[in-house]
């Protein structure tokens, strides 16, 4: 955009998109990192989001994306499948990160040919596999460590999460994901919840 005038304000940003930054606040508080980072709204953007390697400090997404997402494979918020527009902010700045701190050559030389899917977007290469795993270890941490230790172990021994790593935080997002996602994760992860005993087949 050319010259200062209008200035654009957004009112009313989406509360995902707080949760992400309160987020990624208090992972760089806790963590003792200073990165200045931008979120561009790109309202053409082909999909929810983007780190392009060459914009060091900016990530990109796309709001409009995320209306109707009932075509995705199933997904939920803090599940292994998410496209609540908190877990795509997360995502890109986990490309961010993994670019800035070379995680990727860390994880290949710690995971080789051992492969790990959590989703689609998963498969795709060893950059989308790490935003996926890092996403799920700044959201839903305790889900990771019960479905892949050696992925929470490798996450924890680069940063420390923001979320809390409890059996209690797991159970409570658990609770809010529909019928469909509950039959899915016993079906994929082999993980329920009953009260409050989290009960997995190993
Ligand atoms: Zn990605």
């Amino acid at each position: 955009m050319n010259g200062k005038n209008p200035k654009i304000k957004v009112a009313h940003l989406d509360p995902q998109i707080d949760r992400a930054i309160k987020l990624i606040a208090k992972f760089q508080r806790i963590n003792d990192l200073k990165i200045n980072y931008t979120i561009t709204l790109d309202y053409k953007l082909d999909c929810f989001g983007m780190f392009y390697p060459d914009e060091k400090h900016n990530i990109t997404i796309n709001p409009d994306q995320f209306h109707d997402t009932s075509k995705e494979e199933p997904h939920a918020v803090d599940y292994t499948t998410d496209f609540g527009l908190c877990s795509v902010v997360v995502h890109e700045i986990i490309h961010l990160l993994a670019e800035k701190y070379l995680i990727h050559d860390l994880y290949k030389e710690k995971f080789k040919n051992n492969k790990f899917i959590l989703n689609n977007n998963s498969r795709k290469d060893v950059h989308e596999t790490i935003a996926e795993e890092g996403r799920l270890y700044f959201m839903n941490p305790y889900f990771l460590k019960l479905i892949s230790p050696d992925r929470f172990e490798f996450f924890q021994g680069l940063f420390q999460t923001p979320s809390p790593i409890t059996k209690k935080s797991f159970i409570v997002k658990w609770k809010s994901w529909n019928p469909q996602i509950h039959q899915l994760c016993l079906e994929k992860w082999g993980i329920k919840v009953l009260g409050n005993r989290i009960f997995q087949d190993k």
